[in-house]
C-alpha cells in the first residue's frame, strides 16, 4: 500500500529531513583520520535527541546504533565500531530521525583525509546519479524511470549497481511501499503520483555488483572488496516540481572545498 502525503504532511517530513541534514553536518565536522565510527554515532544520537527527535535506526530490527557507518568495501548498514578511520578511507553515514510522527532519511559518503582520484570519481558519479534519479521522479512517470536513470548513468562510467538493497517509500514508517530500485527499465513499474514521498539511494560499486552479508547479520560488503559509495535523499513527488526534502547544503557548508 502506497500512502500519499498531504501538503501539511510533506512540510512535517521536511522538518524531519532537515534535522537529518543538520545531523550529517555535525558528523561531517568530526570525520577525520583517528576518529572512530562509534564517536560519529555518539555525536549523531546526541544531536538528534537534543532536537526533540528519535534516531530511527536505533533498535530498528535490532540495529544497535543511531547511524549506519559503512567504510570502504562496506556498502550499507555498517555498524559503528571502535576502529579508527584512517587517511584514504571513505565512510558513508546513513541517518534517519523520527520527529512529529514522520521519518527523515538521508545518507552522505565522506572522505577521510585525502582519497585517491579513482575513489573520488566513484563518489562524484554516485552523487550525480542520485540527482539523475531525482530528475526522473516526476508525476506521470514510472518507478522504472528512476532506476533506469541511476543505472544507465553509473554503468556508462564502468561502475555497478547493487541489487540487494533499494530505496523506499517513507512516512510514518521508515520503510513504506514502493521499493525504489537503482536499476530498471524506462516506462516500467508503479505510476508516480502527486504526494508520493520516496527515499532514492544509489549504492554503487567500483567493481562488480555482488555483495554479501557479514556474520553480524547487518553489514553488506562488496564480494570483490572494492569500494562502494552511497548517497540518499528523501524526495516528495509533486505536481510541478520534485521537492527534495533532505539537503546536503549543511554538510557541504561544513566540508567546504572538500565537498564531493
Ligand atoms: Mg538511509
Ligand atoms: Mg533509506
Amino acid at each position: 500500500m502506497i500512502y500519499l502525503k498531504t501538503d501539511e504532511e510533506i512540510e512535517l517530513m521536511r522538518e524531519s529531513n532537515l534535522l537529518v541534514a543538520r545531523t550529517l553536518a555535525e558528523v561531517g565536522k568530526i570525520v577525520k583520520p583517528g576518529v572512530t565510527t562509534l564517536e560519529l554515532d555518539k555525536v549523531a544520537e546526541e544531536f538528534i535527541r537534543s532536537n526533540d527527535a528519535i534516531p530511527s535506526f536505533l533498535g530498528y530490527g535490532g540495529f544497535p546504533n543511531s547511524i549506519c557507518t559503512s567504510v570502504n568495501d562496506q556498502v550499507v548498514h555498517g555498524i559503528p565500531s571502535d576502529k579508527e578511520l584512517k587517511e584514504g578511507d571513505i565512510v558513508s553515514v546513513d541517518c534517519g530521525v523520527l520527529k512529529n510522527g514522520f521519518h527523515g532519511d538521508s545518507c552522505y559518503t565522506f572522505c577521510v583525509g585525502e582519497v585517491s582520484s579513482e575513489i573520488m570519481s566513484l563518489l562524484k558519479t554516485t552523487k550525480e546519479s542520485l540527482y539523475k534519479g531525482i530528475e526522473a521522479a516526476k508525476v506521470g512517470g514510472r518507478l522504472g524511470d528512476i532506476g533506469y536513470a541511476v543505472q544507465s548513468y553509473c554503468e556508462a562510467k564502468g561502475y555497478s549497481v547493487v541489487r540487494e538493497f533499494v530505496g523506499h517509500g517513507i512516512g510514518h514508517d521508515m520503510h513504506e511501499d514502493p521499493m525504489v530500485p537503482n536499476y530498471g527499465r524506462r516506462g516500467n513499474g508503479v505510476l508516480l503520483k502527486d504526494g508520493m514521498v520516496i527515499a532514492i539511494e544509489p549504492m554503487i560499486n567500483l567493481g562488480k555488483k555482488d555483495v554479501y552479508l557479514q556474520p553480524d547479520g547487518w553489514t553488506a560488503v562488496t564480494a570483490d572488496h572494492k569500494y562502494a559509495a552511497h548517497y540518499e535523499h528523501t524526495v516528495a513527488i509533486r505536481k510541478g516540481k520534485t521537492d527534495i526534502l533532505s539537503s546536503f547544503e549543511y554538510v557541504e557548508q561544513v566540508l567546504g572545498n572538500k565537498a564531493i
